[in-house]
């Protein structure tokens, strides 16, 4: 990816908040020029929002790649069929279809998540146990016409979203599976930054399972309600906290805290829930017809930089991890000579480096700098030249260290 010049870029911080946006990640990341909202629910990802997507995105894929998932690009347009055979295009069913009409005639649905299409694409791919088990994901914009949207991009009316699907010949093999996929999500949201307030916690299973898993971050604003007891290994969901299921995991009796939270994933165990009623079939060893196991796993891609973003920042603006941050260094040079050794530290680091080359006050790029909460921020001015060296502050505590300039390279 290309660097940042700020002078050359078509992006503006903002001083103020803008009025219709009560959320703050949604505040802070249009201030700060990440995001553009068009509508309630509807925002554009500026080139530095993008390249926060980008890097949740590279996260997980390489995540996932180690499991041996493929990932593919399914379309968002719907063709009803598959969806009727499951009852879910009706809008008694599914209550947050966003649909419309073919010019030639006949209707279609933006897709709210894909497990008809997929199940109904592998149709076409598998017939044998000799093609399981599979392991499909993608990253794919989902539209849901949601009732409320008042919350940034925490909760979307178009959203981005991992969806992975898992297709199986036995239920021990979905378990496995499962066990794996939990597991790596584990590291996903600890390479995200999130890994210490994020839980997997007990939800609702449906038909099959007990019960479903999500992956739950505190967070003052989350939407969801979890439970958790004194060291934190159990925790439960709203809908499930109750004597019953705290009877049934061995903790009944213990005492558990609330917290709010916001779900970023979640995992479920359909087993023949999409596979049945869409036919989707294999032939076993013995020759005989087979229904294929599913597990289906997301992962809210926007709404993570959503809880990223209002999680960390501090009264000055954004804080990025590393992993997330569009940039690694916020480089400014001041007066002529710094302004020159910053050109030349730039040259061969536009990857990780955003340059506020603009002709602006020193005051107005640092707070630039803060409210952009790239992790490192770099000053070479004639102070620092005179030590030789640049000054470097880290934006998450704020420390500031005299690093040489010839040690910067390899800082
Ligand atoms: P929620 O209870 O928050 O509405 P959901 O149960 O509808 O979520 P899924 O359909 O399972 O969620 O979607 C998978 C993931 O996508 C969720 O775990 C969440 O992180 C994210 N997600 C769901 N709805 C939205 C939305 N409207 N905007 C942004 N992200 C969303
Ligand atoms: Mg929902």
């Amino acid at each position: 990816m290309r660097g940042m010049r700020f002078s050359k870029t078509f992006i503006k911080t903002l001083r103020t908040a803008p009025k219709d946006e009560a959320a703050k990640n949604g505040a802070l990341l249009t201030r700060a020029g990440y995001i553009h909202k068009e509508m309630a629910g509807v925002y554009d990802y500026l080139p530095l929002g993008l390249r926060v997507i980008e890097n949740i995105k590279r996260v997980i894929r390489e995540e996932l790649n180690k499991l041996g998932c493929e990932e593919v690009q399914m379309s968002a347009l719907q063709n009803p069929e598959p969806w009727e055979k499951t009852g879910r295009f009706s809008d008694q069913e599914v209550d947050i279809w966003f649909k419309t009409n073919l010019s030639s005639g006949g209707e279609l649905g933006l897709a709210p998540t894909h497990e008809e299409p997929i199940t109904n694409m592998l149709k076409s791919y598998i017939s044998s146990y000799k093609d399981l088990p599979l392991y499909v994901y993608q990253f794919q914009t989902k539209f849901r016409n949601e009732l409320r949207a008042k919350s940034g991009i925490l909760r979307g009316r178009e959203f981005l979203m991992k969806d992975l699907y898992s297709f199986h010949t036995s239920e021990e093999d979905l378990d496995r599976f499962y066990a794996e996929v939990e597991k790596a999500y584990g590291r996903i949201f600890a390479r995200l930054g999130i890994g210490e307030d994020t839980y997997e916690t007990f939800a609702s299973g449906g038909i099959f399972a007990k019960y479903s898993h999500e992956f739950q971050t505190v967070l003052p604003v989350g939407e969801d309600t979890i439970y958790y007891n004194t060291d934190k290994s159990i925790v439960l969901n709203k809908e499930v906290y109750n004597n019953e299921v705290l009877e049934d995991l061995g903790a009944a009796g213990e005492k558990f805290e609330e917290t709010t939270a916001a779900e970023v994933g979640n995992i479920f165990k359909l087993k023949f829930k999409y596979s049945e009623p869409l036919e989707l079939k294999y032939i076993d060893e013995e020759n005989k017809q087979q229904t294929v196991y599913m597990g289906c796993y997301g992962i809210g891609v926007s709404r993570v930089m959503g809880v990223i973003a209002e999680k960390f920042a501090d009264d000055k603006g954004l804080v990025w991890p590393e992993e997330v941050a569009p940039y690694k260094y916020y480089l400014v040079g001041i007066g002529e000579n710094g302004m020159a050794e910053a050109e030349k530290f730039y040259a061969g680091r536009e990857d990780t480096t955003l340059f506020d080359d603009r002709k602006a006050r020193p005051g107005e790029k640092f707070a630039d700098a803060e409210l952009m909460g790239l992790p490192y921020r770099i000053v070479i001015s004639d102070k620092t030249l005179a030590e030789d060296a640049a000054e470097v502050t880290d934006r998450r505590t704020g420390e500031s260290q005299m690093v040489k300039l010839a040690d910067l390279a390899k800082f």
